[in-house]
């Protein structure tokens, strides 16, 4: 199977649970081999336990209808009710010691699953996060893990357990009598083959209701987050919405209700054939009894009858689990499956085994594209070759240590996509790029992100306070450095009028900011990382003219003495570029300084003509660029 197949997994695998899945699941107790060893102690302990008082019945039994004399039959009777009393009392006891340190290790268990999971996650190609739904990878993260939880703390435990008392019990009561235990199970190979159907069901009803927890939680994480909501009200879309919830809700019920009817239907069977059998063993030895057949004494038999059927009670929960646990165990199997899935989806752009460690401080910041061919729909790379499907065709480029290149041309031309190459976003299918000489698939993606800032047209901030978003950018920064880069990027007076100054918090997405605002925090932000490479992807949404004059010249500080590729949408970036690549269909097709792309009168000057000659900038001055209005700003770099 193609690896790019592998990165979009569907809802729900339908085939059976994957060969391999059982032995996983061993692998992660590993870790926690010994604790669980002392469970299994604990477990065969409290079920040899539980045989005691159903044998000491028979003896209280053949003591009270035995011969002898009175008292001594009292001691006897006395000594035999006290470890009746005893025994369940440990057992309880040593059954919560198990349930504690069986939880233990569930957590544990549950904690690293989670852990290599949200790692693996965070490791997976921006590729996964643009063709998965955000809600379906938390629902797995959450729902998923949270499901597995069962399994670990009851399901693992109980299974073990069950079979320790239904083999105890079995034995004892064969002991006792073989008649009555064939009589008792003579049923039983008609339970297995209904559990095997029952578990079938279970399985397919439990994968559909996590697909669908999985579709609720992206509705909801989609409509509930401020775009969405912006987005319905926008539209006034809220019914339709509702109504959306409503019925996958509403699907989510009944599968549950299936669910649990399904499991719940079953265990009563089995119930109420656990209930149904004690008759029928006293119809059976009072027959035996009644006819002569019996070699033992008929007191020997009621105390037989009497321990039998006490052990036949304590049989009922377990083997009802046991019937039940083939059911549990699909179940659970299609939860492991899925969470194995995400686990095992290729990372695709890896760090290599002999991948170096860049020092960022060390970065000179050359940039050189090298016949870069991109494109996004993988499985068609072996496809015969049609030049049109590249998203990047044969780019071609360098920029020396601290100059701007300038990327612009028509939407949708791949300029994005270009700059995403550079921090190996994704990688590059031919040719290569490099920083200071070395390919950038040979440097650590660590040390390659450390290198490269950037600041995108969407500006992404964390519902955190304004300090914490900026230490994003550099964990170990003073308050001097916060304050340096705030003023450097324009926004530390804006920050000082807030109500708690950088301990304000920004809002979901920093939706409490306006989007001048935002920018600015986010260039304070990469100010701060202080990269030698810096990707700019101006905004296009209109500011209007005095803050767009603040990000711009806060742009100035961030630009100045980083290698810059910019998507420029001002023109004062424009302009001061020390080269302008103009980009169509994923090619260069114009490349040159401003002067030298007007003079040639091709698809740069038409572009230039029909966006910024509309008399926003008349002139270059000494200060900057002089706009119709007489204003003057100042020029980046
Ligand atoms: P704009 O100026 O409008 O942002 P752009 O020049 O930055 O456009 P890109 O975003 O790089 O253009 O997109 C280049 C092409 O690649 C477009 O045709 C786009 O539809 C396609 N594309 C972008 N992202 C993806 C993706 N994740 N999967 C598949 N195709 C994509």
């Amino acid at each position: 199977m193609p690896p790019s197949h592998r990165l979009v997994p569907k809802a729900m695998p339908d085939v059976p649970a994957r060969p391999g899945t059982f032995r996983r699941i061993v692998h992660i107790f590993k870790p926690y081999r010994r604790k669980v060893t002392f469970v299994a102690t604990l477990i065969l302990l409290t079920s040899g336990l539980g045989l005691i008082n159903p044998l000491l019945i028979k003896s209280a039994f053949q003591t009270l209808l035995g011969e002898g004399p009175a008292d001594e039959r009292l001691t006897t009777l006395f000594w035999i009710v006290a470890v009746m009393v005893v025994a369940p009392i440990v057992s309880g006891l040593l059954g919560l010691w198990q349930t504690y340190i069986n939880n233990i290790v569930g957590q544990n268990v549950m904690q690293d699953l989670r852990n290599s999971l949200y790692a693996h996650l965070q490791h997976m190609p921006l590729r996964f996060f643009t063709s998965t739904r955000t809600g379906e990878i938390q629902s797995r993260l959450s729902n998923d893990v949270g499901g597995v939880q069962k399994v670990l703390t009851d399901t693992a435990s109980s299974i073990f357990s069950n079979i320790a008392t239904v083999i105890s019990t079995l034995v004892v009561m064969f002991i006792l009598s073989w008649e009555l235990t064939v009589l008792s199970l003579a049923i039983l190979p008609a339970f297995l083959v209904l559990s095997r159907k029952v578990g079938k069901v279970r399985r397919d009803v439990s994968g559909q209701t996590q697909e669908s927890l999985a579709d609720l939680t992206a509705h909801m994480q989609e409509t509930l987050s401020v775009s969405g909501i912006l987005l319905s009200k926008a539209f006034g879309r809220q019914s339709y919405e509702i109504d959306r919830f409503r019925k996958e809700n509403h699907r989510l019920s009944q599968l549950e209700i299936k669910r649990t009817m399904v499991g719940s239907g079953f265990f009563s069977l089995v119930g109420i054939f656990f209930s149904v059998t004690p008759a029928f063993v006293y119809l059976v030895a009072g027959y035996l009894l009644l006819r002569g057949r019996l070699e033992q004494s008929p007191a020997d038999l009621v105390a037989t009858v009497a321990a039998f059927t006490t052990l036949q009670s304590r049989l009922f929960f377990p083997m009802g689990q046991l019937l039940n646990v083939n059911v549990e165990i699909q179940s659970s199997l299609a939860l492991f499956d899925r969470i194995f899935e995400y686990l095992d989806l290729e990372r695709d752009v890896t760090d290599h085994d002999g991948a170096i460690e860049l020092d960022p401080a060390q970065v000179v910041g050359e940039v050189r594209f090298d016949d870069v061919w991109f494109r996004y729909d993988r499985p068609g790379r072996e496809r015969p070759e049609d030049e049109r499907l590249w998203t990047i065709g044969g780019v071609d480029f360098s920029v020396k240590p601290g100059q701007l290149v300038a990327l612009v041309g028509p939407s949708g031309a791949g300029k994005t996509t270009l700059t995403y190459l550079l921090p190996r976003l994704y990688d590059v299918d031919r040719g290569r790029i490099q920083i200071d000489g070395i390919d950038v698939r040979d440097i650590r993606l660590e040390s390659l992100g450390e290198t490269i800032g950037m600041v995108t047209q969407e500006t992404y901030l964390f519902n955190a306070t304004v300090r914490d978003n900026l230490l994003y950018g550099d964990p170990d920064a003073s308050q001097e450095d916060l304050v340096a880069a705030a003023r450097a990027a324009h926004i530390y007076d804006r920050i000082m009028e807030m109500p708690d100054g950088f301990d304000t918090r920004v809002g979901e997405r920093g939706y409490k900011m306006s989007g001048g605002e935002k920018q600015r925090l986010a260039i304070a932000r990469v100010i701060l990382k202080d990269p030698s490479i810096l990707i700019l992807d101006e905004a296009t949404s209109a500011l209007d003219t005095h803050s767009e004059r603040l990000v711009q010249e806060a742009l100035i500080p961030l630009m100045s003495g980083r290698t810059t590729l910019a998507i420029a949408h001002r023109l004062s970036t424009i302009l001061a570029a020390d080269t302008i690549l103009y980009l169509d269909k994923g090619r260069i097709i114009e490349r040159g300084s401003h002067a030298e792309l007007l003079a040639r009168d091709g698809a740069y000057a038409a572009l230039y003509h029909e966006q910024f000659s509309d008399g926003r900038v008349e002139t270059r001055c000494e200060d900057g660029l002089v706009l119709a209005s007489g204003e003057v700003i100042p020029e980046a770099l």
